[in-house]
């Protein structure tokens, strides 16, 4: 039985996991659950899969967790805080961790779980834009494994060739990736408009069903920038190795091209249990629920290349990579906090890309020297951030 501990088990990818997790009863067994301070939700998943430990970072709602599945399920565990979200990653008997904590938060149980050398399943990419490098040598000094959900890079994951990893892309006769791009819900909107965006319509997205924040960044195209980045440490390369291009139907997840001509691609429904299966099963195949691609029903399938007036945060997300350093990191806080405050409504749509390229030019990108370094980075690009939303709401 292989132990999986699922963090951010309460939001849309930790629920498609479990819903994966749920047809293989003879191959996994879930460990430990973890959420940010959706109750009744973890409750629901602790009594169908009744793991040894559930985790609320909100410390008071574990209080109430607990009081409501103490006598129902004694064998449960309840912890609360910041700390037993760690603890659930490096549970001995945990063998994977489904790393599906949104955003900065999900950063040190993703990095304790590379620490204790468990097989990390890759949802939060985030952290690896926060931290890339100190993320990938972890893995390779603790011999752990990265196995990307993100489905782009599930699908350069399944493209690249077995040596890519040790030979480097260029050596394996790769010669370029082409990560896709649905271009969210906005591709055709007048620019105009744009300023006026609700974050109800910024969340429908035509494509993907996905929590909140990655709506607004798959709107602003930041998903693709961070998308960009992530791509640069999982897979060893550069920016100038990665093409983006539209795809508005989502049928294609990536592809790869090779120096004899040859281009392979993954294809599937834009269903995260795809990549999550293949995650969970690799270098097997497993069943993931989802239904067969008719390829007669896709066509025409449509590319573009995407146009930067309308995407500023794909541009600003691939300086920050390019200039390296603190800056992927001080990017993706003003981030956060900008797609706060717009799913608040204290900020318009496009004052998110403003915001990113203001907090960017207050402070400087510095090299990363450690984790700690980075920690308050991380703290001083939110600061700055907040303080643009205040600038930005009093005007
Ligand atoms: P979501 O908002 O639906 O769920 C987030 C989960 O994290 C919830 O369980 C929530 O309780 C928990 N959480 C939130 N804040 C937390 C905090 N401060 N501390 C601890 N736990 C916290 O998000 P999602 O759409 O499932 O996305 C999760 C991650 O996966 C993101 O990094 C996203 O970019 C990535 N991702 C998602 C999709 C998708 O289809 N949803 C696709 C690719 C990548
Ligand atoms: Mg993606």
């Amino acid at each position: 039985m292989i132990g999986v501990a699922v963090l951010g088990a309460t939001g849309s990818i930790g629920r498609a996991t479990l819903e994966v997790l749920k047809l293989h009863p003879e191959r996994f067994k879930v460990i430990a659950l973890t959420a940010h301070r959706d109750i009744d939700r973890l409750e629901a998943q602790c009594l169908e899969f009744e793991p040894e430990l559930a985790v609320l970072s909100d410390p008071s709602a574990a209080l109430m967790l607990n009081r409501k599945i103490a006598t129902k399920l004694p064998n449960t565990k309840v912890l609360g805080g910041k700390a037993a979200l760690v603890t659930a990653a490096e549970l001995p008997n945990v063998d994977y961790v489904m790393a599906a904590i949104v955003g900065a938060a999900g950063l040190l149980p993703a990095l304790a779980a590379v620490k204790a050398g468990k097989r990390l399943l890759l949802a939060n990419k985030e952290a690896l834009v926060i931290a890339g490098k100190l993320f990938m040598d972890a893995v390779t000094q603790h011999g752990a494994q990265i196995l990307p959900i993100d489905s782009e890079h599930n699908a350069i994951f399944q493209c690249l060739p077995n040596t890519s990893l040790e030979q480097g892309l260029t050596a394996s006769g790769v010669s370029k990736i082409i990560l896709t791009a649905s271009g969210g819900p906005f591709l055709e909107t007048p620019l105009d408009e744009l300023p006026m965006v609700t974050p109800k319509q910024a969340c429908a997205h035509p494509t993907w069903q996905m929590g909140r924040k990655i709506s607004v960044d798959s709107a602003t195209m930041m998903n693709k920038g961070l998308e960009l980045i992530e791509a640069c440490w999982l897979f060893n390369t550069t920016p100038k190795h990665i093409e983006v291009v539209l795809h508005p139907q989502s049928f294609i997840h990536s592809l790869v091209q090779y120096t004899d001509g040859s281009v392979l691609a993954q294809l599937g429904h834009p269903d995260m249990r795809t990549p999550i299966a293949h995650a969970l099963g690799w270098p097997e195949r497993i069943a993931s629920g989802v239904p067969e691609l008719d390829l007669s029903t896709i066509a025409p399938l449509a590319f573009h290349t995407p146009d930067t007036e309308r995407f500023p945060c794909l541009w600003l997300a691939a300086e920050a990579i390019a200039t390296g350093g603190t800056a992927p990191a001080i990017l993706n806080a003003a981030n956060e906090i900008a797609v706060a405050a717009f799913l608040d409504h204290s900020i318009g749509f496009t004052e998110i890309a403003n915001i990113v390229k203001n907090v960017l030019n207050i402070i400087p990108s510095e090299p990363v020297t450690s984790l700690d370094m980075l920690l308050e980075t991380d703290a001083r690009a939110r600061a700055a951030a907040e303080q643009q939303v205040y600038a930005d709401k009093r005007n």
